[in-house]
């Protein structure tokens, strides 16, 4: 080893570049051969360990985000679901909606792939180097009625505040205790033109008065909500029931 890559290693070490010093000894390389710039070099140089370091972010981030499975667009059917277009998902997907502070909401029945794209949605924001948080909706109400408790709720919206996207699932699965409808307005209105939610919900917003149990902080909610907002309404059936159809009709061919 020379002495130049002896301190190469040791001043990668300690600067905690660990991809500049893996890549140190082949771009010098490279530069030799192709006659670049010294300054050409150290920005190649760089530009590795920076986009390590991205790529190793946007993972951390993924997992700070507690997806409960990592989906993609990638993975996602648009041949199944035809409610859906392929093109104003693609859009999303570029992350404009984050950017402006606004939001996104998928109603339809179970199944037809509200939580995937949500996650999908959430990862990509992720990878991008937004920080991200997902829950479903008793989660976070859970989590704010306990701040709520401890007396610090408006900290705690101020927290969430500074996360740019937070997802928010299954708005009406399960019927809300009475509190829940202002915990969510607070929640909303915190976020209002200012950072974005991600909701999905299996029913229409005219049956959210009935799951939140109070009419007139849902609509003040659902208002600021939808003022900037993409909605994606899915239909058709449940995804999980594809195979079992398949699975049907195939011994129904062999009987
Ligand atoms: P929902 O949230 O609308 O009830 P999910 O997004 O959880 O539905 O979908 C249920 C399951 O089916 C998940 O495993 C999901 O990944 C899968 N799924 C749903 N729609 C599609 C699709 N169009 N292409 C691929 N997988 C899908
Ligand atoms: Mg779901």
């Amino acid at each position: 080893m020379s002495a130049a890559s002896t301190d190469v290693a040791y001043l990668t070490r300690a600067l905690k570049m660990p991809r500049a010093r893996q890549v140190a000894a082949s771009i010098a390389e490279s530069a030799r051969t192709e006659s670049w710039d010294y300054l050409e070099f150290l920005a190649k140089v760089l530009s590795e360990e920076v986009a390590s370091r991205e790529a190793h972010g946007g993972e951390n981030r993924v997992k700070a985000a507690r997806f409960p499975q990592t989906k993609t667009l990638d993975d996602f059917d648009f041949s199944h679901q035809r409610s859906v277009s392929r093109q104003q998902i693609a859009h999303l997907h570029q992350l404009d909606f984050l950017r402006e502070a606004h939001n996104v909401i998928f109603l339809g029945p179970p199944g037809t792939g509200k939580t995937h794209l949500s996650i999908a949605l959430g990862v990509q924001a992720a990878r991008r180097g937004y920080r991200v948080a997902f829950a479903s909706a008793t989660e976070w109400v859970t989590r704010l009625a306990e701040a709520k408790r401890a007396g610090r709720l408006a900290d705690e919206l101020e927290r969430l505040g500074r996360i740019p996207l937070l997802v928010v699932d299954e708005v009406g699965y399960i019927p809300f205790d009475p509190d829940a409808a202002s915990l969510f307005f607070q929640l909303v209105s915190s976020r209002y033109e200012h950072s974005s939610l991600i909701v999905s919900s299996n029913k229409s917003f005219s049956a959210w008065a009935e799951i939140f149990g109070d009419a007139v902080a849902v609509e003040a909610m659902v208002d600021r909500l939808v003022h900037h907002c993409h909605i994606i309404a899915l239909k058709g059936d449940s995804y999980r029931l594809k195979g079992k159809h398949r699975k049907v009709t195939a011994t129904e061919q062999t009987r």
